[in-house]
C-alpha cells in the first residue's frame, strides 16, 4: 500500500473545533467546524485544554498505526484507537490513492478552489473507484452529524482525481474503537455538499449579524458563558413542563411542534451535562451531593465480544443454550461484512444482493427530524 511518509502533525496553539479533537491549526471556517456551524451560525471553537492535548495524542497514535508503526497502548482509549486504525487498514486493502493527515483545499460547487482548507485524518480511493473518507472523534455523540465535515474533504480530494460512483463516509470513535460507515451515491453526496457549502458561504459572507441557535454544540462553544440562546430555551422549557405528555392529543399542531423543539433541547442539554460530568469524573473531580450522599462516577463500558469462530463457540455454549437462543445473541456488523465481500471481489450491487440473501433486515426505526418549511 502506498503510504504517506510525512511527519506526524504537530499541534499548534489557538482555538480548536472541538476540544476533544484538537490537532493542528485550521482555517477559521475549516470543514471540521462545519457540523457545528450548520446548527448554529455563531458557534465558535473553544481554546484547547487538557482534552485537546489528549485528542492530539490519540490522533498521533491513530496516524502512527495507519503508517504501519507499532504503539504499545497505555489505556482503553489507546487500545480503541489502535483497533480502529487496524480495521481501516483492513478495509482499505490496497487502494489506488491513500492520504493520511492530508491538508485539503475546499472547492466551491462551481469548481473553484477557495481559501478554506482543513485536514482529513485518513482517506483512500479504491482502484478505479469509490472514495472513502474517515475522521477520528474522541467520543461518539449521536446528536452530532458529521457529513458536513466529511463531504468537503471528499470533494476536495476528488478535485485532484477521478470521480467515484460512491463516496463512503466513516467515523472512528476513540471511546469504543468502532468505525461507522455510510455510503452515498455521488449525485446525492453532491446535492448535499452544494446545500452545506451554500449555508457556510452565507454565514461567512453575511452582511448582518446572525442570531445564535441553541444546539448540541453549545457546550463546546467559546460563547457559551455569555450567550443568551441556551438560557432562553431553558426558560421556555421550565415554563412548559406543565404541559404533561399525557395531554398530547389536546395540543394544537403548532404546540406539538414547539414541544418537539423543546424536547430536542432538553435531550441536548442532558447530553451536554453528561459530557461535562464524565470529563470531571475522569479528571477525579468530585460530583457529589453531600446532603444525601448521592455521587456520580464513571464506569468502564464493556466492549463488544468478538467471536472469530461462531461454530467453535457453539460447541462451548451448547450445553447451556438452545440453538435459537444462541442465534439471538449473534449480530452481524454490516459494515465489516460489506467490506469483506468487496475484498472478495464482489461489486457493490453483488454485495447488496448477497447480503439480502443472507437474512432479514429489521423494520426501519421511525425517527423524527426537524425540517424547515
Ligand atoms: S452558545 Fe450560543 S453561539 Fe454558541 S453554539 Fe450555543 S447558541 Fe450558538
Amino acid at each position: 500500500m502506498p503510504r504517506d511518509t510525512t511527519p506526524m502533525s504537530v499541534p499548534s496553539a489557538g482555538t480548536v473545533d472541538n476540544p476533544a479533537d484538537d490537532r493542528s491549526s485550521h482555517h477559521p471556517f475549516g470543514p471540521s467546524r462545519w457540523p457545528a456551524l450548520m446548527e448554529c451560525p455563531c458557534w465558535q471553537g473553544k481554546p484547547g485544554g487538557d482534552a485537546a492535548e489528549r485528542g492530539t495524542e490519540l490522533h498521533a497514535i491513530f496516524e502512527a498505526v495507519l503508517k504501519g508503526n507499532k504503539h504499545e497502548p497505555r489505556d482503553t482509549f489507546e487500545e480503541n484507537v489502535i483497533r480502529a486504525a487496524e480495521s481501516i487498514l483492513a478495509m482499505a486493502g490496497t487502494p489506488q490513492r491513500w492520504w493520511i493527515e492530508e491538508r485539503v483545499q475546499v472547492y466551491t460547487p462551481g469548481g473553484a478552489k477557495t481559501e478554506i482548507y482543513g485536514r482529513v485524518d485518513v482517506a483512500w480511493q479504491e482502484t478505479g473507484g469509490d472514495l472513502h473518507v474517515v475522521d477520528l472523534k474522541m467520543v461518539e455523540n449521536p446528536d452530532r452529524a458529521y457529513r458536513p465535515q466529511l463531504l468537503p474533504y471528499a470533494f476536495g480530494l476528488i478535485g485532484e482525481g477521478p470521480v467515484p460512483a460512491t463516496i463512503h463516509l466513516h467515523m472512528a470513535y476513540a471511546d469504543s474503537g468502532w468505525v461507522t460507515h455510510e455510503a452515498l451515491p455521488i449525485a446525492q453526496a453532491w446535492r448535499e455538499y452544494v446545500e452545506v457549502y451554500g449555508r457556510i458561504d452565507a454565514i461567512m459572507h453575511s452582511p448582518e449579524p446572525l442570531s445564535p441557535v441553541q444546539s448540541g454544540w453549545c457546550n463546546l462553544c467559546a460563547s457559551f458563558a455569555e450567550c443568551q440562546a441556551p438560557r432562553v430555551v431553558a426558560q421556555n422549557v421550565a415554563g412548559t413542563l406543565a404541559d404533561a405528555p399525557e395531554h398530547w392529543p389536546e395540543f394544537s399542531p403548532a404546540r406539538k411542534a414547539q414541544l418537539c423543539v423543546l424536547a430536542d433541547a432538553v435531550i441536548k442539554w442532558g447530553e451536554a451535562i453528561k459530557e461535562h460530568a464524565s470529563a470531571d469524573a475522569k479528571a477525579g473531580i468530585a460530583i457529589q451531593d453531600e446532603s444525601n450522599g448521592i455521587y456520580y462516577t464513571t464506569q468502564e463500558r464493556k466492549g463488544r465480544l468478538v467471536i472469530p469462530d461462531v461454530q467453535q463457540a457453539w460447541e462451548i455454549l451448547k450445553p447451556y443454550l438452545s440453538a435459537d437462543k444462541y442465534r439471538g445473541c449473534l449480530s452481524v456488523n454490516q459494515t465489516e461484512l460489506k467490506s469483506a465481500l468487496k475484498l472478495a471481489g464482489l461489486n457493490p450491487a453483488e454485495v447488496n444482493a448477497t447480503i439480502e440473501r443472507c437474512g432479514n433486515r429489521l423494520p426501519p426505526t421511525l425517527v423524527f427530524v426537524r425540517r424547515s418549511a
